[in-house]
């Protein structure tokens, strides 16, 4: 049976590997529905591809404009253009590919509906994990991570009892400046965080591997997700990125999830599940012409946001808000020229330090706290 698939930040980098794979399996999924944000060509573009029933867009303007153009589609905007995609009545999966926390009341909203989650949007589970999980059990939707080392985890879980895993051991490729000192981190340019070794990704999250803070959020996004003690997860540093996430058993057995990298693979995964689809054209693992893949002690001091997203998800409550909104704001900042690079960390640091924890913070607390944390590091450049 074709599965009927909306997609939230269609035209980004997981947005546009969705359509890939959504193209290659015709007979299994179909598009009813999709948002972006400014990218009107990429819209358009995907529009006459799907001839989609909803597309909703950032700006009201963009969508006026878009409503002359295709006349038949109807077409929405802003943050409730996200939910009227996310909750579309003739969809049963949403892949949420949006950036940001934005993502997270157009999720709660299609839990609400009983829809199946395909989640990329991990922001989500850092600023309000307590919130989708307990939403997700009460309506019975299933979150399927899309995030490949979260994928991994969960292929290595498939068919165990959870009580009998002792570990989660993340991977992590070590981003753009892996091989740089603090002393080198100083001086680097936009340009050099953007440049990632092994994968082709969003401007946000490429910089956010080269801080370190991409493993500290999927830190958190394990801990919410598979309800791990912070203590029983791990992160190594693998620079092959062929080994995206492994578990360990009480018995000491670990499974691992390997693959070329390539996030199709995970976002397919979460399409299919509980099946597997064939990919005739995709690269295959030669683990013979890789030849080594190698493992490093990660070092918490010299990766300093991985340290405080352990700091923020041990504090708990309102402290991961904190740390995700005060994220994304300098990440912006550092992106717009603002701030250097490692003022990121140190602004998030700032804001954590004087934040005073609020446990279990229900939504309107928590976007409450999401703003006034953003307003705090904008203001922290003035
Ligand atoms: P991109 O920046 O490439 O894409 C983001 C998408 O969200 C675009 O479609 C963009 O629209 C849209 N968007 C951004 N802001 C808004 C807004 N305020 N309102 C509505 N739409 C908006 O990001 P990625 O695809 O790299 O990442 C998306 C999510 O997936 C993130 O949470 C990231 O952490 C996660 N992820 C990404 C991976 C990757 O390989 N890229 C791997 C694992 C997780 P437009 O471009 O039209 O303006
Ligand atoms: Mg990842």
């Amino acid at each position: 049976m074709t599965k009927h698939i909306t997609l939230l930040g269609a035209t980004g980098s997981i947005g546009i590997q969705t359509i890939d794979i959504i193209k290659e399996h015709p007979q299994e999924f179909k598009l009813v529905a999709f948002s972006a944000g400014r990218n009107l060509d990429k819209t358009r573009e995907i529009i006459r591809e799907f001839s989609p029933s909803l597309v909703s867009v950032q700006d009201e303007n963009d969508a006026i404009l878009l409503k002359k153009e295709f006349p038949s589609i109807e077409l929405a905007y802003g943050s409730k253009g996200l939910i009227d995609v996310a909750t579309h009545p003739d969809a049963s999966v949403l892949v949420n590919a949006v950036l940001g926390s934005v993502g997270l009341e157009s999720t709660l909203e299609a839990i609400k509906q009983q829809k199946t989650i395909a989640l990329a949007n991990k922001e989500t589970l850092v600023t309000a994990g307590h919130l989708v999980m307990a939403a997700a059990a009460k309506y019975q939707s299933p979150i399927l991570p899309v995030d490949s080392e979260h994928s991994a985890l969960f292929q290595s879980m498939n068919g165990e009892k959870r009580s009998q895993v002792s570990k989660l051991i993340l991977t992590a490729s070590g981003g753009s400046f892996r091989d740089r000192t603090r002393k080198e981190l100083e001086s680097v340019t936009i340009q050099d965080a953007l440049n990632h070794p092994n994968w082709s990704m969003g401007a946000k999250i490429t910089i956010d591997s080269a801080t370190m803070m991409n493993k500290g959020l999927e830190v958190i996004e394990a801990q919410v997700l598979f309800d791990m003690s912070y203590d029983d997860i791990d992160v190594v540093l693998h620079r092959e990125s062929i080994i995206h996430s492994m578990v360990e058993f009480h018995d000491t057995s670990v499974m691992a999830q390997l693959g070329t990298p390539d996030m199709r693979v995970p976002i397919q995964y979460a399409l299919s599940y509980p099946d597997r689809l064939p990919r005739k054209q995709a690269k295959r693992l030669n683990l013979v012409e890789i030849g080594k893949l190698h493992f490093e002690e990660m070092d918490l001091q010299r990766f300093r946001a991985l340290q405080l997203a352990y700091d923020a998800g041990r504090a708990g409550g309102s402290m991961t808000t904190v740390l995700n909104a005060a994220n994304e704001a300098a990440v912006a900042l550092f992106l717009n020229g603002d701030i250097r690079f490692l003022q990121i960390e140190e602004f998030i640091e700032r804001v954590m330090d004087k934040h005073v924890v609020i446990t279990t913070p229900d939504l309107e607390t928590i976007l409450h706290v999401d703003a006034m944390t953003r307003k705090a590091v904008q203001n922290m450049v003035k």
